[in-house]
This record gives structure tokens, sequence and C-alpha cells, in this order.
């Protein structure tokens, strides 16, 4: 077993800055055995226990890496629907493409820039919304795998008030699921979520399937969708009207416990925040696609306060990219906006977007970066003369950097992406000091070299 010393500038956030945490900035070493974290201190130690063990100077700052808790993998090629509130914007920008992953060349294409996308903007753990076409979706689970990628996803459903070629009948969600479940479920990193669309899209018969699911294995997971826009919210009040509230459909359905993690939440009673807080799911927020979709600045205190666990998610492609960078800094103005906001530090935002992520997903093993944890990381390297590089060069402290990356940082300041210590390089090649990047070098480069 060889061990890799790695010695950085090191910040994460393994306690809750929410109830007294601090962000940690220290510069030292990590001895990563087998992509675990085995040792964490001064380099001069990490020397010593580790006489044999290269090692490695990442230049910049190292980060964990990033937890991306709601996003949909058929809506990569869809970013950008601007101009239309939720309801218009499925029925014209994302439900159509979603339909075309009933083609596999195309869902698998798209499975590939999805996987590739998240990696270049350091998201190295995700819980993501599959398809509505099961083959689709076990494409999505078979590209990760193949990218060692920590993911947890499911086959979406509904049975009605969606496209009818995206329907399915309770019966077919229930045998697609179980397939699906025994094929990828607890295989390496993967991880099954039981994901109805919403609850407007789903019949009582539809979530009582999805509660089946739930328990075909132990450990899986389930996601959705909740109160995001108005117009929503009070079509799911007639859809189930012994339902007190839109999330109580799904607890009332036995869909809610610590591995749930509903998006949105933006139209959320106090009271009904307080029935969510019992059943123990997490929200996942989503500042941009909230803001794109016009649908409401988030609610952050009232989360906090009635105890229900807050992580970030980029809701592509209602979300405007994949950086959970620009989801921090949309976080921040969501609650600079609001009369009620919380004040949110750099320290909020890097917690918001790893060991809150981690925390909700339910993978202890990530988030942070410290003894015993796996090696998922990013080195955030901006290139010599951007703007970002001259922020950092002159920070007065950790602290600033860090407010700095999430306030202009995007997926091009990633170097290196670590997943379970296997380095990913994120960045294009550099150019050469010719202006060539490598893969463009002539026959007369390699004669006169
Ligand atoms: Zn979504």
């Amino acid at each position: 077993m060889t061990t890799t010393i790695f010695h950085a500038q090191v910040l994460d956030t393994p306690e809750d800055p929410f109830i007294g945490g601090e962000l940690r900035a220290e510069e030292c070493a990590l001895a990563v055995c087998e992509g675990i974290i085995t040792f964490r201190g001064p380099l001069a130690q990490a020397r010593q226990m580790f006489p044999d063990a290269p090692v490695q100077h990442v230049p910049g700052l190292l980060l964990p890496g990033l937890v991306d808790t709601h996003v949909h993998f058929p809506q990569l090629r869809i970013i950008g629907g601007l101009g239309m509130p939720l309801l218009d914007w499925l029925e014209q920008c994302a439900l159509p493409e979603e339909a075309r992953m009933g083609e596999p060349a195309y869902a698998a294409a798209v499975a590939e820039e999805f996987l590739g996308g998240l990696i270049q903007a350091g998201t190295t753990t995700a819980l993501v919304f599959g398809a509505h076409d099961a083959g689709a979706t076990d494409t999505l689970f078979r590209a990760a795998q193949a990218h060692g990628y920590r993911m947890t996803a499911g086959l979406v459903v509904g049975d009605i008030n969606l496209r009818p070629d995206l329907h399915t009948t309770p019966e077919r969600a229930r045998a697609e699921a179980a397939e699906l479940i025994h094929r990828w479920h607890g295989h390496g990193k993967l991880r099954y979520a039981v994901t109805p669309r919403f609850a407007l899209s789903s019949t009582p018969e539809l979530l009582e399937a999805c509660q089946d699911s739930l328990h075909e294995a132990p450990g899986v997971m389930m996601t959705s969708h909740v109160n995001e826009n108005l117009a929503e919210t009070e079509a799911v009040a007639e859809l189930f009207p012994r339902s007190q509230g839109y999330s109580d459909v799904y607890s009332d359905f036995g869909l809610l416990s610590e591995r749930a993690v509903l998006a949105h939440n933006v139209h959320a009673p106090v009271p009904e925040l307080q029935r969510l807080a019992g059943t123990g799911a997490a929200v996942a927020h989503c500042p941009s696609s909230n803001s794109a979709l016009g649908s409401a600045l988030f609610p952050m205190r009232d989360h906090l306060q009635a105890g229900v666990p807050v992580a970030l998610g980029s809701d592509v492609g209602g979300g405007t990219g994949l950086s959970l960078f620009k989801e921090g800094l949309q976080a921040y103005y969501h609650q600079q906006l609001r009369p009620d906001g919380l004040p949110l530090g750099p320290e909020h935002l890097l917690y918001l977007a790893t060991t809150a992520g981690a925390q909700a997903l339910d993978r202890p093993e990530v988030g942070h970066l410290s003894e015993g944890m796996a090696f998922d990381a990013i080195a955030l390297e901006p290139e010599a003369h951007s703007p970002l590089a001259a922020i950092l060069r002159h920070a007065p402290d950790a602290s600033r950097a860090l407010a700095a990356v999430f306030a202009t940082g995007t997926s091009a300041d990633i170097s290196t992406v670590w997943m379970h210590g296997e380095p990913t390089p994120s960045r294009r090649p550099q150019p050469t000091s010719s202006g060539r990047t490598p893969s463009e070098s002539t026959a007369f480069d390699d004669a006169v070299q």
C-alpha cells in the first residue's frame, strides 16, 4: 500500500459554523493511502512517519471536494432557459429534453458530458435526478461507476401531469426501481434514491410504489421537489387535499426520513417546517435556480430555527451551471436581500457546499479533510494573471481568500480534482510558451525538440 503526502494550504469546515464552528485554515500535510487520509499534521512529522512517501506540494488552496445535493442529469444541455416561471419552463424546456433520454446514444453522450462537468466543477459527490427512462438511468450509473464517482441517483417517476411519453405506472415504477436498486445500490460508491419527480406528477398509487421501492434495500434514499413555486404548491394542495402541506404529502406516504432530500422549499410555512424537521429530511437550497425561475428567496433562518438541515444544490438545468462556488455566492445574495436574511460568511458557504451536503446525503466519509476521511479534494489554482490569483496573493487572511473564491471563482480555477485519492486533471491543458496547447504541437515541434 503506497502513501502519498500532500502539502498544502488546506481550508475546510469540520464543525458547523451556524452553531459556532470556525473555518479551519492550516498549512499542513495530509498523508493519503488507498484514498483515505491517514495522517494530518506538520510536514516534518509526515515525512518522519512515511519516509518513503513522495511529497506533492499543492499550490494555491486545497479544499474538500464539493457536494451537490440536487442536480438533474438529463438537463445539462438545456442550461440557460431563462425568462419562464417553473411550470412553463418544465413544459417548454425541461420535459422535451427529458423525453430525448429514450434514445440510448443521446443519453450516453449526455451522461458523459454531465459527469465530466461535475468533476470539472470540483463536485465529487452528488445526489442526481436520473431520467424518466430506466435505460438512460442505467447508463448514468454505468458512467458514474466508470469514473469512480460518488453518486446517489434514481429513476425519476411520474404518472400524471407530465407529457404522456414520460408517464409510468405504479407497477412499472416499482419493477424498474427494483431492478436498478439490485444492479447498482451499494456497488462501489453508488447508491439509489427513490425519485418521484414531484407530488404534482404523482398519484397516491405511485407514491405507494415509491414507498415500496424505499424498502427494497437498506440505505436507499429518497429525493424530490417541494414548495418551489406558488402555482405548483396551490395545485398540489388541490391534488392532495387531505395532506396538511406540500412536504406532508411525502411524509404521509412514508417517504421522509434522515435519508430524504427535498429541493427548494422557498414557500414553506413555519408550522410545515417544524413538521418537516421532525422527519429528519434535509432541504437542498438551489439559489441560482430559484432566482432564474423567479421562484422566491430562500427562508434560511426559518429552516435553521425549525431544525431542518440545509445544503446546496445546483439544480441544473433550472440552475445556471454546475459550479457550487456560484451557488454559494447566490445563497449569500438571497440572504442579503431578505429582510430576515442570515448574514453568511465564507465559512458558511464552504460548509453548505461540503460538510452539510455530505451529512444530507449520509456520506460521513467526505465533506472535510480530517484523518479517517476519504481524500476527495480540489486544488484551487487560478491562472497566474487572473484577478483571482492577484486577490489570493494579497489576501490578508484565509477567510478573505475563501470569500474571493466564492465571489469570483469558477470551474476554470480548479486545476486538479481528487476522487478517493485518484487525481483527475480538471482544467484544459495550459498553453505552452509558444501559445499552443500540447495537443496542438506540430510535427515541426517534434523535430526540433
Ligand atoms: Zn430540480
